[in-house]
């Protein structure tokens, strides 16, 4: 006996129609990924679906509906110009993340850079970059081992090659040295609702979580940064929304000039940026 597959994904959207995760886009993405087929193929009224796999359909189900992000259970996230491999030791990339890829490449045209991504994951901003710009020397740091060997995959996948630094922050590189840093850090405090929300639940703590309100890392980067950019080179930093005053107010005071905040496409300041005079 065999299931058809639609009769399957119409039954299951009505079963998790009151789950706070599952939606029928996931449970179409799912349902592709698992018979590797193109999501205009999967209504048609002719796909069956043996025993076996069924099984593992409604497994693949379960696990979203538990709020496990659908880039995990699928094993990868397009980012960019680059299809990325996630796993539970980096965080899932965003697309607010875009918005510093989109900065970057409009602001700055000259040829050889050096490019910092602290504390990288899966390699997001750094493979992006070296992919629109092979001339660039783009740096990939992070102080997780488990998250830089899946920077190294991603740069073998995207034919993209960085230079992977395992370090906490800045301590492994050379003062006055970068064009650019560029850093996603954790910016979300302990104990905020959000962590239990869609996705977040199962993502790196490490890569989410940073001191009471968030700011540490933010500001700890902000401060240091400045011994390892250039003259007239920039810090980059994601940020969240509710934290855009702060940052201004503290890289204004840490000495950053031509400060500019840029927003994402729900249209929330996300991102700053400064200048080392
Ligand atoms: N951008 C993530 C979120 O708000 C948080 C990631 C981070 O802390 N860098 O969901």
């Amino acid at each position: 006996m065999s299931q058809n597959l639609r009769e399957l994904l119409i039954s299951k959207t009505e079963e998790y129609k009151d789950n706070d995760f599952v939606t029928s886009l996931d449970l179409q993405m799912l349902a592709c990924n698992l018979l590797g087929v193109d999501r205009s193929k999967i209504f048609s009224s002719s796909l069956k679906l043996d025993h076996k796999k069924e099984d593992k359909l409604i497994d693949l189900i379960k696990r979203r509906s538990s709020g496990e992000p659908l880039a995990y259970i699928l094993g990868e996230k397009g980012f960019w110009n680059i299809d990325l491999e996630v796993n539970p030791k980096v965080l899932v990339p965003r697309p607010e993340t875009e918005t510093i890829i989109e900065d970057v490449l409009f602001s700055f045209t000259k040829e050889n850079l050096n490019i910092l991504d602290l504390g990288t994951g899966s390699g997001a901003i750094g493979l992006a970059l070296k992919k629109e710009k092979p001339k660039w020397e783009v740096y990939c740091s992070d102080i997780s081992a488990g998250a830089l060997e899946t920077t190294k995959r991603n740069s073998i996948r995207n034919k993209a090659t960085v230079h992977l630094v395992l370090t906490n922050w800045l301590e492994a590189f050379r003062k006055n040295f970068f064009d650019l840093i560029i850093s996603n850090p954790p910016y979300i405090g302990q104990g905020d609702k959000r962590l239990d929300g869609d996705g977040l639940s199962h993502e790196p703590k490490g890569a989410l979580v940073s001191g009471p309100d968030g700011k540490e890392d933010l500001l700890n980067i902000s401060s240091k940064s400045l011994d390892f950019l250039k003259q007239g080179g920039y810090l980059y930093l994601e940020h969240s929304p509710d934290q855009s005053k702060q940052m201004k107010k503290s890289l204004e005071n840490f000495g950053y000039t031509n400060i500019i905040q840029l927003r994402d496409l729900n249209g929330d300041l996300r991102v700053i940026k400064g200048c080392k005079e």
